[in-house]
């Protein structure tokens, strides 16, 4: 008998989440069945979805929402060997049982020597947020601006990278100057700290003065009203976050962007990447490809011990993360 600890919303959120809003339980595992495996979470990750999920999605005294990566521990099931790693995406829980529809194996590729927590980051579901949001989205082509905020984070820090593969100029923030070094290491052409800077409208043009032929926005709220206005005509807003609002108790109002996206012209387009679940293959597989060119580079936070889940999910929400926030149980 195996008994799995896991974490769930014992309290709705209200503003920033606090660990008194988390319970830790215990569930006893049943006995598996024919075509059942029990798995074992090796990383978990935190992120923000979780956070605006929570609220329209889930009850107090549901088990937290979220990914991992798992080890095979028993196998009932042909397909699914004792040992092998695969995502699921089966919440707060140090373990669990699948009849395996829902389990997704690495790529094939994958080499022993890159960690598999890149699975849920870089390789994963962030990575190609970044990947189809401007492919698909931002449609970005060589020689054109690109500006991303929230760059050092998980997205973030792959939508630069993607875009200087790509053959564009990149203009990325950050909330310190450590993730604002970093980002100049792997490669951004512009950065500044937006907590710091005295004006961000100035900060903008100063960066780029011709305007932004793409912006990827993943913060919402004051920045994108004031990036809005420098954007070129014609150019394209990936709207993929919001998470200035996510921790809003009073929605915040205006200012109102519609004037500059009529006279500019904008397209400006709200996405979430499983409208590309038919093409996970196909972005992994490149992914992983550049990140074994060193093309994409990648950095993770890493929390040590499922007991801290919560302090983790909250340290992300506030930027205490440089690239991709995850658990190690
Ligand atoms: P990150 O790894 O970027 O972590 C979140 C970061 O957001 C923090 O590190 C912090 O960095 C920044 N942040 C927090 N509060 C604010 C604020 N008020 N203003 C500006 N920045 C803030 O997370 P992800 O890369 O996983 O996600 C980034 C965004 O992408 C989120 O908005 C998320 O919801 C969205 N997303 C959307 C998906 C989709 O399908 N549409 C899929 C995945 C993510 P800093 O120190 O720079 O402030």
């Amino acid at each position: 008998m195996v008994t799995a600890k896991a974490w769930v919303l014992k309290k709705h959120f209200e503003g920033f989440p606090k660990t008194s809003d988390f319970d830790l339980k215990k569930i006893e595992l049943p006995k598996l069945v024919d075509g059942e495996v029990l798995l074992e979470s090796v990383f978990l990750s935190v992120d923000p979805y979780m956070r605006l999920y929570s609220q329209i999605g889930m009850k107090e005294g549901d088990i937290m929402i979220g990914s991992q990566v798992a080890r095979i521990i028993e196998s009932k099931n042909p397909a699914f060997a004792v040992g092998a790693f695969v995502v699921a995406n089966s919440g707060w829980r140090t373990h669990f049982i699948s009849n395996g529809k829902n389990l997704h194996s690495l790529p094939s590729s994958w080499p022993e020597s890159l960690p598999k927590s890149l699975g849920l980051g870089t390789v994963g579901m962030p990575g190609l947020t970044a990947y189809f949001g401007l492919l698909e989205v931002c449609k970005m082509k060589p020689g054109e601006t690109v500006l991303v905020n929230a760059a050092a984070g998980a997205v973030g820090s792959v939508v630069g990278q993607l875009a200087k593969i790509g053959g564009c100029k990149v203009v990325g923030c950050a909330g310190s100057d450590e993730k604002v070094a970093y980002l100049k290491k792997i490669g951004f052409d512009e950065v500044f700290n937006y907590k710091t800077v005295t004006s961000l409208e100035e900060t903008l043009r100063k960066a780029s003065p011709d305007g932004y032929d793409c912006f990827f926005d993943n913060v919402g709220g004051e920045f994108a009203s004031v990036a809005i206005h420098q954007m070129k005509k014609y150019g394209r807003i990936a709207v993929c976050g919001a998470i200035s609002l996510y921790n809003d108790t009073v929605p915040q109002k205006g200012p109102y962007v519609e004037v500059p996206m009529i006279f500019k012209e904008l397209r400006v387009e709200g996405f979430i990447v499983h409208r590309w679940n038919n093409r996970w293959e196909e972005g992994q597989k490149a992914l992983l490809k550049w990140v074994l060119e060193k093309k994409i580079k990648y950095h993770e936070h890493i929390t040590e011990g499922f007991e801290n889940m919560p302090a983790a999910f909250i340290g992300m929400l506030k930027g205490e993360n440089l690239g991709k926030a995850i658990v190690k149980v």
